[in-house]
């Protein structure tokens, strides 16, 4: 293990954080969204006919109401799987102002093309490894972070695995963090499976856990070192925001605000502004300002969206 731990601590010089215009000094980052989709397809396997979000015009409306509640960048965790379009992503970038980290990633099984079923975790990290380093397709855009690496609800599936594999290559090798979509029953696996392949455990983001009403839950991952997302604000089908915010207290209390993140996760359109939802707001508007009722701090708030992002995202200068 001792020789593995100086495999990232090696990087801590000239790290970066890689955005779609360029690298950005952590401290230029601001406040951050962790985990959202832009332009994403669902729809090859729910057959909804909602879940997807497929132009930069629909969805810019929606990020500048984000913007307008003080979000100044987000993580774009679309895999390629789910139709990561990274020249859209440069255009909405460029057109509102937000900083997009892009993703370089596989989501789950059913989504999988077959010839990733047949492609060893070396060979998928070495895609991973590219996109991150030299850029996506031909456009020299550059991944800056692993995500949304996912697990089936009760077990990982061999090309599942497969691809967390990779994504534990491709970690140690740039320095980067892996963002995963994770439910309760494949969390430790997912955490073992990392810090065994070396990844250093503040590199990882494991998603999704607001979704789970347990904070001993959240507690027992935390005290690994990695971090947990509160990614699904507004979902309230799913979770109420008051549990997200009673829970997100509990963990800033227990000492644990330097690793949680907020974000809203949304991918269907259906959940925007404009079709009366929360779309990308929930996690300012609704999220923030509870945590902040419940006795949590702005120093807390800006740990959660400003400080954790920051130090996190960082990875290594490729030049
Ligand atoms: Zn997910």
């Amino acid at each position: 293990m001792a020789s593995q731990a100086r495999a990232w601590d090696a990087f801590r010089e000239d790290e970066m954080i890689q955005t779609v215009s360029g690298r950005i000094k952590p401290s230029e980052l601001g406040v951050t969204m962790c985990y959202e989709h832009f332009i994403v397809d669902l729809t090859a396997v729910r057959k909804d006919g909602v879940s997807k979000i497929e132009t930069a015009e629909e969805v810019k409306p929606e990020i500048q109401l984000m913007m307008s509640l003080g979000v100044q960048a987000a993580v774009e965790v679309t895999t390629i799987d789910l139709k990561r379009d990274i020249r859209k992503l440069k255009q909405i970038s460029d057109e509102t102002g937000l900083k997009i980290v892009a993703s370089t990633g596989f989501y789950l099984d059913p989504f999988h093309p077959d010839w990733l079923r047949e492609t060893s975790a070396e060979e998928i990290a070495d895609i991973f490894i590219k996109e991150l380093t030299e850029g996506i397709e031909e456009t020299g855009i550059r991944a800056g972070i692993i995500a949304e690496i996912a697990s089936s609800p009760e077990v990982f599936t061999p090309s599942e695995m497969n691809v967390l594999k990779a994504a534990g290559i491709a970690a140690v090798m740039t320095g980067s963090a892996v963002s995963t979509h994770t439910g309760r029953k494949t969390a430790q696996e997912t955490i073992d499976t990392l810090i065994h392949a070396g990844v250093n455990p503040d590199k990882i983001i494991i998603g999704h856990q607001d979704l789970i009403d347990d904070s001993d839950y959240h507690l027992a991952l935390l005290k690994q070192g990695v971090n947990i997302a509160f990614d699904t604000c507004g979902k309230s089908a799913y979770m109420s925001d008051d549990a997200r915010a009673e829970n997100a207290i509990k963990i800033i209390r227990s000492g644990y605000g330097d690793h949680l993140m907020l974000s809203n996760d949304v991918s269907r359109n259906s959940y925007f502004v404009s079709n009366h939802g929360t779309g990308y707001t929930a996690a300012m508007s609704i999220v923030v300002p509870k945590i902040l009722e419940k006795g949590g701090l702005q120093k807390d708030i800006d740990k959660l969206l400003i400080d954790n992002p920051a130090r996190i995202l960082n990875n290594r200068a490729w030049d």
